[in-house]
């Protein structure tokens, strides 16, 4: 047996100066492949999730680390989120799942992203829409960056600040919705409604988000995708993944247009006014998300 070469793949370290992927090779395959270097997760599935999505940023930008290699790997990501939710949702009992077809209580709070999503949604607005179907949208985006500008997290779950991409109570970007938004999966409806309409039951949501109704299975999918893009992304090219706030990170790139993707690429972090808040979105995922590790 042949023993296998492991070599650091980290080109950037965590501000503890960890790495968290390590490059595996075969001497006498030459086949290589990433792994963790410890576990992100307490669940084995989601680590192994994680090594899927770096392994699919390594190999999709090795060659060619451009924007169009990075949507599709985002778009890869979406997919597979979407996929392996779906397996597990169909399994249950009928009636379980309480989502349906123009409800859309959880588009009313601020939604989680990362730079490659955003990057792909507006990629995805720029080829599908008209000039002005694209102004309109940019004038939506706006309208809701400014309500949203200076609110909490707990004022922006609220029916007077619904995602500008929900028309009519639907998702108007379903085939590139954020990641985040394809784990959420509820089991009851009146719940959701209930976080959004009644500030107690909205508080006492965000003081314990793990009382929730939201299926955790999905959540977690969703996030282990993600964990892995962001490390992946992250340890091997230099890309600022730190999470963002789904409508400032639209904005940015709608207002900026095409010189903004150009800065990313290039490793610098033009998105930093579109910075999630701490104890927003990102606290209440990360109790949900399964209690990861160091
Ligand atoms: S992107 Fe779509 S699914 Fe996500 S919050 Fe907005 S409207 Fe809802």
């Amino acid at each position: 047996m042949h023993k296998r070469h492991e070599q650091e793949a980290a080109v950037r370290r965590d501000e503890h100066g960890r790495a968290h992927l390590r490059l595996i090779r075969d001497p006498e395959t030459g086949a290589a492949q990433l792994t963790l270097t410890a576990a992100v997760f307490k669940e084995k599935w989601q680590n192994e999730l994680v090594t899927v999505a770096a392994n699919a940023a390594w190999s999709t930008l090795r060659d060619e680390l451009d924007l169009p290699p990075a949507v599709e790997l985002a778009r890869s990501a979406m997919h597979l989120a979407s996929e392996m939710s779906e397996q597990f949702l169909d399994k249950l009992p009928a009636g379980t799942v309480a989502c349906k077809s123009g409800c859309a209580h959880c588009c009313h709070q601020p939604v989680g992203i990362t730079a490659i999503e955003a990057i792909a949604i507006v990629d995805r607005l720029r080829q599908t829409l008209s000039e002005t179907e694209l102004s309109r949208v940019a004038e939506r985006v706006a309208e809701a960056r400014e309500k949203a500008r200076g609110a909490s997290t707990a004022e922006r779950f609220s029916a007077e600040q619904p995602c500008p991409f929900l028309e009519a109570g639907q998702c108007s970007i379903y085939d590139v919705r954020p990641l985040v938004c394809r784990g959420m999966n509820s089991r009851d409806a009146e719940a959701c409604a209930r976080i959004v309409s009644d500030p107690a039951a909205r508080d006492e949501f965000l003081a314990n988000p793990a009382t929730g109704h939201a299926f955790a299975v999905p959540v977690r999918v969703s996030l282990s995708l993600s964990v892995g893009l962001q490390l992946g992304l992250f340890e091997l090219y230099g890309l600022d993944m730190r999470p963002l706030d789904l409508i400032a990170a639209i904005h940015l790139l709608l207002t900026r247009g095409p010189p903004l993707e150009s800065e990313w690429l290039l490793g610098e972090a033009p998105f930093e006014s579109a910075r999630a808040s701490e104890g927003g979105i990102d606290a209440r995922t990360r109790v949900l998300m399964g209690g990861a590790g160091s």
